[in-house]
């Protein structure tokens, strides 16, 4: 994002943010533009004093998009096969059960067990063009637990579990 989209990113009241969501960039009541790093609360200017300069790598300025709402993931594993228990009653007028109560127990298909669930914000990616090295550590520990390459790297030509369906 250039100086401009951001500015009116964050005129328009979106969540705009540098690097990550811990840095939130907003505008005070001054008018000034900022980048404040939200755990302790430190500020810097959006620009240097030309106006002209970001202070802070373009392509890492992105905008949340709260509306695109959020993915649900067991805690131990990252697995979104995840379940919520809840209670379904009989509806007699639409011949179905409903569900009605959810309830907080929680349980992970691919543990195999009880679970405790997280939510993730679900980003648009594509307004920051490069991924920083930073910030990116649990997908990349998921990714690796899911590869399940063997140490014995063979490499079957069918897999008899079957990708049928
Ligand atoms: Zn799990």
């Amino acid at each position: 994002m250039n100086i401009a989209e951001i500015k009116s990113a964050v005129d328009a009241g979106h969540s705009v943010h540098w690097s990550n969501e811990g840095y939130r960039v907003h505008r005070d009541a001054l008018g000034q533009y900022l980048i404040t790093y939200l755990p302790n609360g430190n500020s810097t200017g959006l620009t240097d004093r030309s106006g002209t300069t970001l202070n802070g790598d373009e392509a890492l300025f992105f905008v949340a998009r709260p509306d695109l709402g959020v993915t649900v993931h067991c805690s131990a594993c990252g697995s979104e096969d995840v379940l919520r228990d809840c209670w379904a009653s009989w509806n007699a007028e639409l011949q179905s059960w409903e569900s009605t109560d959810l309830q907080d127990h929680a349980f992970c298909r691919a543990c195999d067990g009880e679970a405790i669930l997280i939510k993730r914000p679900i980003r648009d990616y594509g307004a920051a063009s490069g991924f920083s090295s930073t910030g990116c550590d649990p997908v990349r520990a998921i990714a690796e637990t899911g590869q399940g390459t063997g140490a014995r790297g063979e490499v079957a030509d069918t897999d008899p579990g079957g990708a049928a369906g």
